[in-house]
Order: C-alpha cells, then sequence, then structure tokens
C-alpha cells in the first residue's frame, strides 16, 4: 500500500505534534508517526513550567526560544481548548525563586530587568506572604509574576485531538520503522506501508540520535532522567511556583504539587529510584515543612533529549535535500515548543523563519559521520 502526504514527521512528541498542529493548520497534509502512542514520553513526564521571556530584547538563541513561545503559549492554549473542548491548563501563576542571598539576589534580579522581565525583590515577610510556611531558613528572594504553567498530560491530549480535528494522520505503535538514505533523499517503511512524503522531520526525543544513524549522521542527543514525585494536600499553602536552583515545586489547582526533578545520566533507563524519590520528598520538605506530612500519590521519570549545550538542534540535516530535525530541548522543550514549531514548519515550507537560527544549527558541534 502507498501512501503520500507533504510531511511526515517522526515522533509525536510536544515538538514533533505541535510542529504538526501548525502546518496542518497551514493546509499542508501531515503524517505523524510514532512507535507507541503519542505523546506518552518526556513531553508527558514534564512539569510544565513556562518561564516567561522578552522576545524585544532576547539576546541568546535560550532567550529568543523563550520569549517568542512564551508570547504564544496565552492565545495557544485558547486555540487548543477551542479546537479540541480539552482545557490544558494554562495558567500565569507567577513564580518564587528562593536560596538567593545577599548579592546573588541582585545580579539575578538585574538581569532578569535586563531582559525586560517584571520581577520583584522579596524580603521574609513579603517571602511568607507568597509562600506561608516557607522554611526560615530562605529570608531572601525573588518573584516573577509573569511565570506560567500547563498540565502536560492536558496540553498533550488537547494538542492530539486538535491535530487530528485539523486532518493530520497520526499512526501509533510503529515499532519497525526502515529508515533509509537514497542519495539525498531519504524513504521511511514500515512492515506494512510506505510513507511517501516530500519532507521527513525528525522529532524523537531522546532517541533522534539514534534514529539519524542510518542517515550516516551522528547527532549528540542523549537521554538525561528526571524523577518527580507528586504529593497531594487538603489545601494548597502556595499557588505559585518555588524554584530552588534547578529544583521546584509547581502547584496546580486541584490541590496536587510536583516535586521535581532529578538530573541523571544513566541511558534510556526509565524508572524511579529509592535515591532519586527520597532526595526530591526531603527537598519539598526542606523548602515547606508541612509537606512532610502530605501524601504521596505517584512519582514517574521522564527521558530528557539532552544536547551538550542544553539547546536545540532546528534545522535541515546535512547531506540531504529532504530531512529536518528538531531535538535536544533538554530541561525546556515543552516551554520552547511553540517557536520550535514555527520554525520547523518555516523551513519545510521554504520560508525564512522569523526567529534567528544563530546557536541552534544541527551542524554547531561536530557531526562526524557514523561509518
Ligand atoms: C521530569 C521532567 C520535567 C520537565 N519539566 C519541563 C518543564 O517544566 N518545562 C519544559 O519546557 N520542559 C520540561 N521538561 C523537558 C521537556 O519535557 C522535553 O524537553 C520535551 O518533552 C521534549 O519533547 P520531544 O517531543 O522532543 O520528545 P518526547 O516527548 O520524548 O517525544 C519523542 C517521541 O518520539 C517517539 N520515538 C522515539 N523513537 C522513535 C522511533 N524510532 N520511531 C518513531 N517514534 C519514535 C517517542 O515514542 C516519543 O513519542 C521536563 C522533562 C522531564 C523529564
Amino acid at each position: 500500500m502507498q501512501y503520500g502526504s507533504d510531511i511526515l514527521i517522526i515522533g509525536g512528541g510536544v515538538i514533533g505534534l505541535t510542529t504538526a498542529f501548525q502546518l496542518a493548520g497551514q493546509g499542508v497534509s501531515v503524517i505523524v508517526v510514532d512507535r507507541q502512542r503519542v505523546g506518552t514520553e518526556a513531553s508527558w513526564a514534564g512539569a510544565g513550567m513556562l518561564p516567561p521571556g522578552h522576545a524585544a530584547t532576547a539576546a541568546t538563541p535560550e532567550a529568543r526560544l523563550r520569549s517568542c513561545s512564551y508570547d504564544l503559549w496565552e492565545q495557544f492554549s485558547a486555540q487548543l481548548r477551542e479546537l479540541s473542548g480539552i482545557d490544558n491548563g494554562y495558567r500565569k501563576c507567577g513564580a518564587v525563586e528562593v536560596g538567593l542571598d545577599g548579592p546573588a539576589v541582585d545580579s539575578q534580579i538585574k538581569q532578569w530587568r535586563a531582559e525586560g522581565l517584571d520581577c520583584d525583590t522579596l524580603d521574609r515577610a513579603a517571602l511568607e506572604r507568597y509562600v506561608p510556611g516557607l522554611h526560615t531558613q530562605f529570608q531572601r528572594g525573588a518573584f516573577l509574576p509573569e511565570f506560567a504553567q500547563v498540565r502536560n498530560p492536558r496540553h498533550l491530549k488537547a494538542l492530539t485531538t486538535a491535530c487530528q480535528g485539523l486532518g493530520v494522520e497520526i499512526v501509533e505503535d510503529v515499532d519497525s520503522l526502515t529508515i533509509r538514505a537514497q542519495g539525498r533523499t531519504v524513504e521511511v517503511n514500515s512492515p506494512s506501508r510506505r510513507f511517501g512524503a516530500d519532507r521527513l522531520c525528525l522529532t524523537a526525543g531522546a532517541w533522534t540520535g539514534q534514529l539519524m544513524k542510518p542517515l550516516g549522521v551522528k547527532l549528540p542527543v542523549a537521554p538525561v532522567r528526571g524523577q518527580i514525585a507528586q504529593l497531594r494536600v487538603g489545601q494548597l499553602p502556595f499557588q505559585c511556583v518555588i524554584e530552588l536552583g534547578r529544583r521546584y515545586l509547581v502547584p496546580r489547582a486541584d490541590g496536587l504539587i510536583l516535586v521535581g526533578s532529578t538530573q541523571e545520566h544513566v541511558g534510556f533507563e526509565k524508572r524511579n529510584t529509592t535515591e532519586g524519590i527520597s532526595g526530591l520528598l526531603g527537598f519539598a520538605e526542606s523548602i515547606v515543612p508541612e509537606l512532610g506530612a502530605a501524601e504521596v500519590v505517584r512519582c514517574w521519570a521522564g527521558l530528557r533529549p539532552g544536547s551538550p549545550d542544553e539547546l536545540p538542534f532546528l534545522g535541515p540535516v546535512p547531506g540531504y535535500d529532504n530531512v529536518f530535525v528538531g531535538a535536544g530541548h533538554f530541561r525546556s522543550g515543552l516551554q520552547m515548543s511553540p517557536a520550535t514549531a514555527g520554525i520547523l514548519a518555516d523551513l519545510m515550507m521554504d520560508r525564512t523563519p522569523a526567529i534567528s537560527l544563530d546557536g541552534l544549527s544541527p551542524t554547531r558541534i561536530t557531526m562526524p559521520s557514523v561509518v
């Protein structure tokens, strides 16, 4: 059997699905193929934090992707709700940064303000207004009122439903795809189907490097495990995200609190460990002591697509006319997904992306041939 489409996307995480959504909205015919159910890997496992940005002053590739995405999230969420009937839980909840001492607060605030972000310095009394019951070890902090969040599983469901509504064909549980280079183009087949398409987009998260091996291209994307513990409390003791370095507490409107996250280089082992979860529970209690009495509802782990400089690889795959990649978003794939999808859609439709690709090219880090 032979089918054709304009664009074939391999990997239905938040990056692949958002790209499919944008392309389908422009009338492009899209197929998304995944080896399991779409939206069940890192994109499902994440905490859904959306830090603010200010596109006009964004000076780094990270700030550009963050801020251009941030500007889209509210409207994107409303659009998904309208198309799918599912609310992804988008809300501006604000974030308190704790653990910043003396000059560290001032220098962090200065940096945020230079980026044009709204932020306030907090003394102990102000900290307590945002987080009643905050551990007394914290005397100063900062507040970012524009910090937002979504609920990942709901967002993925809304996105998948909206994609289908726009005519995207989603093909799941295809675990034996063959990807073969034919000169400067690529062919994709499964045992029952030849996936004909003008353009191919590889968005397989932490697995993208493996997927590219048959093309003779080495993409340095590696899995970085993150574990999360989910707590339930009778009444939320705080409404905003609390961040300390790379760990955080994310309160959901229905009384759940996510405690995240570990950062472990353990290959493709997606499981919880005693050490990982006990570390997270101890962290939660060290921030808000009353969380020691919270119910532990469940724990999970996900594999972030890590890259050497923690930035994604976006653009055409060298040596091929019809292959593009969008992978390696590490800790920021959800927040950066709207702008990333815009870039990938523009590139595949031969338009110049509105956002600069400087620092994001798949060739910025040496990509020697595998063979
Ligand atoms: C614990 C944790 C917390 C996080 N918190 C946040 C956060 O608060 N904010 C934020 O922005 N980001 C966060 N992240 C990071 C974010 O989740 C990732 O950057 C993002 O989900 C990556 O999306 P993706 O689509 O590239 O990959 P994935 O969601 O992993 O999707 C890849 C897809 O490719 C498929 N696939 C793989 N191999 C193949 C193959 N051979 N053939 C077909 N399909 C294949 C998989 O089945 C999967 O569906 C967090 C991650 C974790 C683990």
